[in-house]
């Protein structure tokens, strides 16, 4: 199980290409297997897909303030507080950062976390390593508590969706906890793996054309098959519980705010974030780190989930990872 092997199909598709006076032409398409899960995605020739919309903002902020539930005039009276044997305050703070319960129930245990009740708006090369190390901070806090308190919940990850692209109900910048009995279809995938083979996906790609770099104790990679734009994939130490990832916050949040920052040079304004916490009883398995970048793209503003991802599970791209690392490497 340990080999990785690094698996690429080619395909042509041939046309009579009426931008060629109809000429034939031949299209390339590659196939890329994701090594960790088996997960495939199609690689377009560069520039195949329009580039991503830029999100305004200003306006976007400026239309979501009134009544928006997370800025400082609602939040103490709109959002609700966890039960007394979760947090006796109700809510879980750190530096700016509160924390209180999800008031859509995703999980039996869901959480928002917002950077700060004055930040409706940050921008993605905005978002700063120490407000997301607060914010993944009580993150951590919500997931010991759970785990203190309902130790069966152990299947946890810290997400986050930012800014309308990625699927956002509410425009203020938050994170989002979750923890419950069972995984999701990616935390499965991902507890599936053996060990060996996360230890071989990192020695395979850590010297490599992939690899953005390192932030200490975590590797940053543009993924091999991505499972949406620009993908960065990065695995934490083997058996960290979220509980417990106070220790390395500061590290991981450095990492996160040096991906968005590279996500708003390509002109990305919009992103989505998951960190799986390991197995339940793992001491093997690595939390899994993954930031894809979210746009709507062409003129009718489509949204970047088609067909092809949605039900079919195939991701499709013309940004190479290659590409993604090369223009990356350099904030690491
Ligand atoms: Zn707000």
């Amino acid at each position: 199980m340990g080999d990785i092997e690094l698996s690429r199909e080619r395909v042509e598709a041939e046309i009579l290409d009426p931008r060629r006076g109809f000429e034939r032409v031949r299209l390339p398409v590659e196939i890329r297997r994701d090594p960790l899960t088996g997960r495939t995605t199609r690689l377009l020739p560069p520039g195949s897909l329009p580039p991503p919309a830029p999100v305004d903002l200003a306006a976007l902020s400026e239309r979501s303030r009134p009544g928006c539930p997370f800025c400082p005039e609602r939040i103490e009276e709109v959002t609700p507080r966890l039960p007394p044997e979760l947090s006796p305050e109700g809510r879980i703070r750190c530096g700016e950062a509160v924390l209180f319960p999800n008031l859509l129930p995703y999980s039996k245990w869901s959480s928002v976390s917002v950077y700060s009740p004055r930040r409706h708006a940050i921008a993605l090369r905005d978002l700063d390593a120490p407000a997301l190390a607060d914010n993944l901070l009580v993150q951590v806090a919500f997931m010991a508590a759970v785990a203190a308190h309902d130790p069966s919940s152990a299947w946890c990850s810290i997400n986050a969706n930012q800014a309308p692209p990625s699927g956002s109900s509410i425009f203020h910048p938050h994170l989002q906890g979750s923890a419950n009995p069972w995984p999701t279809t990616a935390q499965r995938l991902y507890a599936s793996v053996e060990p060996a083979r996360y230890r071989a996906y990192l020695e395979c790609e850590r010297l490599g054309e992939r690899r953005l770099g390192s932030t200490g104790t975590i590797d940053w990679i543009a993924a091999f098959a991505p499972g949406g734009q620009a993908e960065v994939i990065a695995l934490h130490r083997p058996g960290l519980p979220l509980a417990r990832l106070a220790e390395t916050a500061s590290e991981l949040a450095e990492g996160i705010a040096r991906v968005l920052g590279l996500y708003a040079e390509l002109g990305f304004g919009s992103f989505n974030l998951a960190i799986y916490g390991p197995p339940p009883g793992s001491a093997e398995l690595p939390p899994v780190i993954r930031l894809v970048a979210r746009s709507t793209i062409g003129p009718l503003e489509r949204s970047d989930v088609m067909w092809s991802e949605l039900l079919h599970g195939e991701t499709v791209v013309d940004l190479a990872p290659e590409t993604v690392a090369e223009l990356g490497r350099e904030r690491f």
